[in-house]
């Protein structure tokens, strides 16, 4: 059989594999989507539990941002309801719903022990937005307690950045908290109805109709590499290997992987540097719990401040029933690691998770059953890196580029739209230096 040749071929199906292949094929390119598993959309996807269709990472899917464009931009149909109200607060057991602007300001004034604390607080943000941002170099816990040293104060804002960015207060960059302000701050979003397989195959419908493949069950093994270009895949499928060509190759593996797939001898040693020593997965541990009545009554983003572990809660069926069996519901739980660097106590982390869940909702132990309780770490994180530490998108290889939340632009830092837009300016490099047509 002749080797079939592609303009670009995309390993993974992850959000940033395809949105890169949707926005290729709908511009004329031929493209391959190649996804090691039976199922599409990496960390975005759905299985289905017992009849509840819990997702395989993200949950809230940001409105209005590069993800939404991308949908836009391919003339695909964007699933996601708005819960309402979109965003509320669980601060020393009680739960304040937030309007959809100045919520952060009341509420901080609201808790602060000082209100002049509050203020300040909310200067020094407005000033890294409008003015200098802070540097990389110092924690956000560490940049606000030159201005505070109130736990509450401090305990909003651990709930806010543990909640959007999978790291504590003391991990995360103080210059990386304010570039995510400044592009919005996830401030929109909802739920995908039906589960986010549905948005996945919105994508994937795309580069089929336009003439593409996806393939699933397909492993890329190897990515071939002549004179510094990449030249095609060896992919592993259930009746044999394979070999493709392909003029580009956009791996959504994630930058580890795809150096593996390279091979390290084919790549430089600075870029090997860059990569080992920049590289931070956030891991965090989710819970996923089904009860016959909804556990909490806000059917949005619920950010819960001083806890032991979670830190964000979503009572999905408020919004999307049909994500649990007729008269049932179905709530998520997420909690950052105490430390996301540090060795990691599976068993622990899931009771201190377990106790807050308790401790938060109304009838526990009468109403709920846990579905899973999943640590997602090492390979399979909730962002490959923490934002802040991302590597480029393009590698050392000439035409072979990474997407995903391994290679997040500045101030995108969040999930899901952070990974269409790495796929947005890889396409855009793409489409400036290759006309399509392979062969
Ligand atoms: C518990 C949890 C909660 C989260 N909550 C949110 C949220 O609420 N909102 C949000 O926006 N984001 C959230 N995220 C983050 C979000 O899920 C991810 O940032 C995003 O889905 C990552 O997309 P990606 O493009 O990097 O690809 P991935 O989802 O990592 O997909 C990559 C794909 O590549 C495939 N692959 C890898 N190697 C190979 C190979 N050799 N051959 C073929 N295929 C291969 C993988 O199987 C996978 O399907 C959450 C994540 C987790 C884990």
């Amino acid at each position: 059989m002749a080797k079939q040749i592609y303009d670009v071929a995309v390993i993974g199906s992850g959000i940033g594999g395809l949105s890169a292949a949707a926005r290729l094929a709908h511009s004329g390119y031929k493209v391959l989507v190649t996804e090691r598993f039976r199922l599409l959309g990496g960390r975005c996807s759905t299985i289905n539990l017992d009849g509840y269709l819990i997702s395989t990472g993200a949950i809230g899917i940001e409105k209005s941002g590069p993800l939404e464009q991308t949908f836009i931009d391919v003339g695909a149909p964007f699933a996601v309801k708005r819960p309402d109200p979109q965003l509320a607060y669980y601060v020393g057991g009680k739960t304040y719903t937030m309007p959809p602007r100045g919520g952060l300001r009341w509420l901080l004034h609201h808790v602060a022990k000082d209100e002049r604390d509050a203020e300040r607080v909310m200067n020094i943000l407005k000033r890294g937005m409008m003015w200098e941002e802070p540097p990389m170099t110092i924690s956000c816990r560490e940049w606000l307690s030159q201005y505070t040293s109130d736990e509450n104060i401090h305990g909003v804002m651990q709930g806010v950045i543990a909640a959007m960015l999978v790291i504590n207060s003391w991990e995360a960059p103080a210059g990386a908290f304010i570039q995510f302000l400044k592009t919005g701050g996830y401030r929109d979003f909802g739920i995908v109805e039906g589960g986010n397989i549905n948005m996945i195959e919105s994508l994937a419908n795309v580069v089929r109709k336009n003439g593409g493949t996806v393939w699933s069950n397909a492993t890329v093994k190897r990515i071939l590499v002549d004179r510094w270009a990449a030249r095609g895949l060896v992919i592993e499928r259930p009746d044999g290997e394979v070999e493709v060509g392909a003029k580009v190759i956009v791996s959504n593996a994630g930058p580890k992987n795809t150096i593996e797939l390279v091979g390290r001898e084919n790549l430089e040693r600075g870029y090997l540097m860059e990569v080992d020593t920049k590289i931070r997965p956030g891991p965090v541990v989710a819970l996923f719990i089904a009860s016959d009545r909804p556990l909490i009554q806000h059917p949005g983003a619920l950010i819960t401040v001083n806890t032991r572990r979670v830190c964000l809660m979503f009572q999905t069926t408020l919004t999307c029933p049909e994500l649990a069996p007729k008269g049932m519901h179905y709530l998520e739980s997420f909690g950052a690691f105490r430390d996301s660097l540090g060795p990691i106590d599976l068993k622990k982390e899931i009771e201190l998770n377990i106790q807050d869940v308790r401790e938060i909702t109304d009838g526990f132990d009468k109403h709920a059953r846990i579905l899973a309780a999943e640590c997602f770490h090492g390979g399979w994180p909730a962002f490959h890196t923490w934002p802040g530490y991302d590597v480029a998108q393009k590698t050392p290889i000439e035409n072979l580029y990474n997407v995903g939340d391994g290679v997040k632009l500045p101030g995108w830092y969040s999930g899901t739209p952070a990974a269409a837009e790495t796929a947005r300016v890889v396409v855009d490099d793409i489409m400036n230096r290759h006309k399509p047509g392979a062969g």
